[in-house]
Protein backbone atom coordinates (compact mmCIF):
# COMPACT_ATOMS: atom_id res chain seq x y z
CA UNK A 1 0.00 0.00 0.00
CA UNK A 2 1.42 3.22 -0.98
CA UNK A 3 2.29 6.05 1.93
CA UNK A 4 -0.86 8.39 2.81
CA UNK A 5 -0.93 10.93 0.47
CA UNK A 6 -2.38 13.46 3.46
CA UNK A 7 0.66 13.28 6.12
CA UNK A 8 2.83 10.49 4.52
CA UNK A 9 2.62 7.23 6.79
CA UNK A 10 4.04 4.86 5.72
CA UNK A 11 1.47 1.99 4.02
CA UNK A 12 -1.50 4.60 5.05
CA UNK A 13 -0.56 2.64 8.48
CA UNK A 14 -2.19 6.43 10.40
CA UNK A 15 -6.00 5.46 9.77
CA UNK A 16 -5.68 2.16 11.23
CA UNK A 17 -3.54 3.79 14.07
CA UNK A 18 -6.09 6.58 14.66
CA UNK A 19 -9.05 3.95 14.87
CA UNK A 20 -6.65 1.71 17.88
CA UNK A 21 -5.76 4.94 19.94
CA UNK A 22 -9.16 6.56 19.44
CA UNK A 23 -10.29 2.97 21.67
CA UNK A 24 -7.54 2.85 23.89
CA UNK A 25 -8.27 6.67 24.92
CA UNK A 26 -11.63 6.11 25.68
CA UNK A 27 -10.76 2.87 27.72
CA UNK A 28 -8.21 4.41 29.82
CA UNK A 29 -8.45 7.54 31.27
CA UNK A 30 -4.68 7.80 31.17
CA UNK A 31 -4.91 7.77 27.59
CA UNK A 32 -7.81 10.12 27.38
CA UNK A 33 -6.11 12.75 29.12
CA UNK A 34 -4.76 13.83 25.40
CA UNK A 35 -7.32 13.17 23.45
CA UNK A 36 -8.22 16.46 22.64
CA UNK A 37 -5.27 17.01 20.96
CA UNK A 38 -5.29 13.19 19.29
CA UNK A 39 -8.29 14.57 17.06
CA UNK A 40 -7.05 17.93 16.19
CA UNK A 41 -3.75 17.20 15.08
CA UNK A 42 -4.99 14.04 13.11
CA UNK A 43 -7.69 16.23 11.55
CA UNK A 44 -5.29 18.98 10.60
CA UNK A 45 -3.02 16.30 9.47
CA UNK A 46 -5.74 14.70 6.84
CA UNK A 47 -7.93 17.91 5.84
CA UNK A 48 -9.82 15.88 3.38
CA UNK A 49 -12.30 15.35 5.78
CA UNK A 50 -12.67 18.58 6.76
CA UNK A 51 -13.98 22.09 4.86
CA UNK A 52 -11.84 24.88 4.92
CA UNK A 53 -13.31 26.68 7.78
CA UNK A 54 -13.20 23.06 9.74
CA UNK A 55 -9.52 23.07 8.70
CA UNK A 56 -8.90 26.63 10.22
CA UNK A 57 -11.26 25.66 13.15
CA UNK A 58 -9.10 22.67 14.12
CA UNK A 59 -5.85 24.92 13.98
CA UNK A 60 -7.30 27.27 16.04
CA UNK A 61 -8.69 24.83 18.62
CA UNK A 62 -5.38 23.53 18.37
CA UNK A 63 -3.60 26.90 19.08
CA UNK A 64 -6.07 27.03 22.30
CA UNK A 65 -4.59 23.51 23.41
CA UNK A 66 -0.84 24.25 22.86
CA UNK A 67 0.00 28.00 22.47
CA UNK A 68 -2.55 29.23 25.31
CA UNK A 69 -2.97 26.35 27.50
CA UNK A 70 -6.57 26.57 27.22
CA UNK A 71 -7.87 23.23 29.24
CA UNK A 72 -9.96 21.24 26.85
CA UNK A 73 -12.94 21.45 29.12
CA UNK A 74 -13.51 24.75 28.39
CA UNK A 75 -13.17 24.77 24.96
CA UNK A 76 -15.46 22.14 24.70
CA UNK A 77 -17.84 24.35 26.40
CA UNK A 78 -17.69 27.43 24.26
CA UNK A 79 -18.00 24.73 21.16
CA UNK A 80 -21.05 23.58 22.70
CA UNK A 81 -22.63 26.44 22.98
CA UNK A 82 -21.93 27.95 19.80
CA UNK A 83 -23.26 24.53 18.19
CA UNK A 84 -25.95 24.78 20.54
CA UNK A 85 -27.64 28.37 19.72
CA UNK A 86 -26.46 27.64 16.29
CA UNK A 87 -23.69 30.48 16.28
CA UNK A 88 -21.81 28.12 14.53
CA UNK A 89 -22.15 29.40 11.08
CA UNK A 90 -20.11 26.87 9.24
CA UNK A 91 -19.65 23.20 8.18
CA UNK A 92 -16.75 21.12 10.01
CA UNK A 93 -17.28 18.21 7.35
CA UNK A 94 -15.97 18.26 4.30
CA UNK A 95 -18.72 16.71 1.40
CA UNK A 96 -15.90 17.03 -1.83
CA UNK A 97 -13.40 14.50 0.51
CA UNK A 98 -10.63 16.73 -1.07
CA UNK A 99 -7.97 18.29 0.47
CA UNK A 100 -8.02 21.85 1.72
CA UNK A 101 -4.11 22.06 1.62
CA UNK A 102 -1.14 20.30 -0.51
CA UNK A 103 1.06 19.77 2.21
CA UNK A 104 1.69 15.95 2.25
CA UNK A 105 5.08 15.38 4.46
CA UNK A 106 5.26 16.51 7.75
CA UNK A 107 7.81 15.94 10.75
CA UNK A 108 5.61 14.05 12.90
CA UNK A 109 2.36 12.25 12.12
CA UNK A 110 0.35 9.70 14.22
CA UNK A 111 3.32 6.48 13.67
CA UNK A 112 5.59 8.75 15.92
CA UNK A 113 3.15 8.56 19.09
CA UNK A 114 4.49 5.32 21.07
CA UNK A 115 1.80 3.42 23.44
CA UNK A 116 3.55 1.57 25.59
CA UNK A 117 2.40 3.27 28.61
CA UNK A 118 0.13 6.62 29.38
CA UNK A 119 3.13 9.15 30.26
CA UNK A 120 4.83 7.96 26.77
CA UNK A 121 1.78 8.11 25.04
CA UNK A 122 0.66 11.68 26.25
CA UNK A 123 3.66 13.31 25.80
CA UNK A 124 4.36 11.70 22.32
CA UNK A 125 0.89 12.94 21.31
CA UNK A 126 1.62 16.28 22.86
CA UNK A 127 5.00 16.21 20.72
CA UNK A 128 3.19 15.61 17.55
CA UNK A 129 0.43 18.28 18.09
CA UNK A 130 3.42 21.23 18.68
CA UNK A 131 5.10 19.74 15.16
CA UNK A 132 1.54 19.88 13.21
CA UNK A 133 0.58 23.34 14.68
CA UNK A 134 4.07 24.82 14.40
CA UNK A 135 4.32 23.82 10.75
CA UNK A 136 0.57 24.12 9.45
CA UNK A 137 1.03 27.39 11.03
CA UNK A 138 2.75 28.10 8.02
CA UNK A 139 0.28 26.86 5.77
CA UNK A 140 -2.31 29.95 3.57
CA UNK A 141 -5.78 28.26 3.09
ZN1 LIG B 1 -2.36 9.90 6.93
Amino acid sequence: MPACPECGAPEALCQSRFDEFLVLEFTDPGYGAVHHLTVATYMLQHSSKLTKDGWLHERALLRAFIIENKPPSFIRRQNKDKVDSGKRDFKIKSKTGQPIIDKTSWTKTILDVRAESAATYCADVTAWAASALEESEKIEV
